[in-house]
């Protein structure tokens, strides 16, 4: 049995006050029985790593170079993540594929370089509105996640990934338990023709996750978690949300 993963996705919020006192509110509330990080601005990893001593909560980045190091100015590497304590990196966020142009590759790049440290990449892959209209859905996860698992090769089964339609994002729409199982169903699969350890792998739903629809999404066989946007930046509605999973 996979243990549940809750991780915040911050986004571009929050500032150093904000930041203390959501973090104090997650920190007095664990331990949980379930796997709970937070994804912050690059900014203010240290900040957290320094906030949550002593808690059970992990920390990680919205996003991290595909590059070792060098001369790629306002990148930040793997290593420096690894070098703070960061857990996870989030990889292909719909908004970085969609305003960054980020390709299928280049996430898979980012995915393997993350690995490389020992930092554990959350890929995010999902549909748009047109795509799933299209009836598209299927083929557009697929394709994200094959370029992830060809450039990681034997390592496949030591990321997370998350199922992100683009349509649920920070909307208030959400997938309903059905359409997300059938989606990570889907992408179980995928894995377990790839990796002997697909079984491992925590496949997240995120979409307009909230206190209220989390148990019946978690409730679903494939759902391993939830990626949180808007309802991890009030500490009480992620704990709703912890609960759930705990
Ligand atoms: C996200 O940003 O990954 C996300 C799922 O956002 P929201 O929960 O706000 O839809």
């Amino acid at each position: 049995m996979r243990r549940k993963l809750v991780v915040g996705n911050w986004k571009m919020h929050g500032n150093r006050a904000a930041n203390a006192q959501l973090l104090a509110g997650l920190k007095e509330a664990g331990p949980w029985n379930a796997d709970v990080a937070v994804c912050v601005p690059f900014l203010y990893i240290a900040e957290t790593a320094l906030a949550l001593t002593g808690a059970s909560i992990a920390y990680g980045s919205q996003d991290v170079s595909a590059h070792e190091q060098g001369a790629y100015t306002g990148e930040v590497s793997s290593a420096m993540l690894a070098d703070v304590g960061c857990r996870y990196a989030i990889v292909g966020h719909s908004e970085r594929r969609a305003y960054h142009a980020e390709s299928d590759q280049l996430v898979a790049d980012k995915a393997k370089a993350a690995l490389a440290h020992g930092v554990t990449p959350i890929v995010c892959v999902g549909e748009t509105r047109a795509e799933r209209e299209a009836g598209q859905t299927e083929a557009v996860v697929k394709r994200q996640l094959a370029a992830v698992i060809h450039t990681l090769g034997h390592c496949t089964g030591e990321m997370v990934v998350a199922y992100e339609p683009v349509w649920a994002i920070g909307t208030g729409l959400t997938a309903t338990p059905e359409q997300a199982q059938a989606v990570h169903a889907v992408l179980r699969a995928q894995l377990h023709a790839a990796t002997e350890h697909s079984d491992r792998v925590q496949i997240l739903y995120g979409g307009s996750m909230n206190a209220a629809n989390a148990a019946s999404l978690l409730a679903q066989p494939d759902i391993d978690g939830g990626l949180i946007g808007g309802a991890s930046l009030k500490a009480p509605d992620f704990l709703q949300i912890i609960a759930a999973a705990s």
